[in-house]
């Protein structure tokens, strides 16, 4: 039955972040760099980005290392991609200071033969125009999943939307998937992405956890409460590695409800340690006893008996 492959299309990045807690100035990020990172605990991922010559040679190699298939990464001339946010108290809201789109302006990723024929498929948060690109290439993927923000949803409305018809699963922020579908209610919300086309909507819901819909079942995940928490950036692309990374190792047998429960808490588990730390450090050197020992934890917190 093995493993399945897993395809990520999205951000490699230098971020630069004020939080509560301090303030770092380009750092390793991006949403196809933790959400690679994240997912290669479970299962084989094959990254599709571009990065300029700037770009640290020992993250490379650290992906690499990790078993991450680089053969789609293209190192281009020029700067790569630059974000600048903060986050206030609320560590729920990301304020973006300002996105330098840099060697992501003029990309158009052509897949490596080989990874044509991906099973599974992430087009993670990205100009929606790469995300159909992607799309358009890769042949009768089993399962598509999509996540974005609110800086695509404001500049490329049409194109992003022409890609939610085509994609099984929405992974999204609670903010955007309001901002998305001018509904504040979250369950009318993810009923209107379905109306569209998918079969699945996952809300990320920053510290209160995850809320999962789909065709007639609903599915809350609490987020597991940190003592410890410096940096929130990285844990939504963190989640959708683990959620996506947990469908993939489960190989070729038809995927249950149950299936997607587990996902989205192995999703959460490794997400919980993405924040612990700035940038990508504590992702990079997890264990699976770790990942383990987290579901666990998990299970405690919500475990409860009728009398
Ligand atoms: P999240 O996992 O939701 O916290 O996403 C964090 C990552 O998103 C950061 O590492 C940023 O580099 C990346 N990012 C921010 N803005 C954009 C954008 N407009 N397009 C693609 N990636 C972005």
């Amino acid at each position: 039955m093995g493993c399945m492959s897993l395809l990520v299309v999205g951000s490699m990045a230098f971020d630069s972040i004020r939080s509560p807690f301090g303030e770092v100035e380009r750092v390793i990020g991006g949403s196809a760099t933790y959400f690679s990172l994240a997912a290669s605990y479970l299962a084989p991922v094959r990254l599709v980005s571009v990065v300029g010559r700037d770009f640290p040679k020992k993250t490379i190699e650290m992906l690499s290392a990790r078993g991450i298939d680089l053969q789609g990464l293209k190192v281009a001339d020029g700067e790569t991609f630059h974000w600048k946010g903060y986050y206030e108290f609320d560590l729920n809201t990301a304020h973006t200071v300002r996105t330098d789109l840099n060697v992501f302006r003029d990309f158009a990723p052509v897949l490596p033969p080989s990874f044509r024929e991906t099973p599974y498929v992430f087009l993670g948060n990205i100009d929606p125009r790469l995300q159909l690109d992607i799309l358009a290439q890769v042949r009768e993927p089993k399962i598509v999943a999509l996540d974005t923000m609110n800086f695509w949803i404001g500049k490329s409305p049409q194109l992003l939307r022409e890609v939610i018809r085509n994609v099984d699963i929405v992974i999204i922020n609670e903010a955007e998937v309001r901002e998305l579908t001018g509904e504040f209610n979250l369950v009318k919300a993810a009923r209107k992405i379905m109306g569209m086309g998918p079969g699945r909507v996952v809300i990320k819901r920053g510290e209160y956890g995850v809320l999962q819909l789909s065709d007639g079942e609903v599915f809350a995940a609490p987020a597991y409460p940190l003592e410890t928490i410096f940096d929130p950036t990285g844990a939504g692309d963190s989640f959708a590695g683990g959620f996506m990374g947990y469908l993939a190792s489960r190989g070729s047998a038809p995927l249950t409800e149950m299936d997607y429960r587990l996902a989205t808490m192995y999703g959460s588990a490794i997400a919980s340690f993405t924040v612990e730390a700035f940038s990508t450090e504590r992702l990079e050197g997890l264990t699976l006893e770790e990942i383990g020992s987290r579901l666990d934890a998990f299970r405690a917190l919500t475990e409860f008996r009728t009398v």
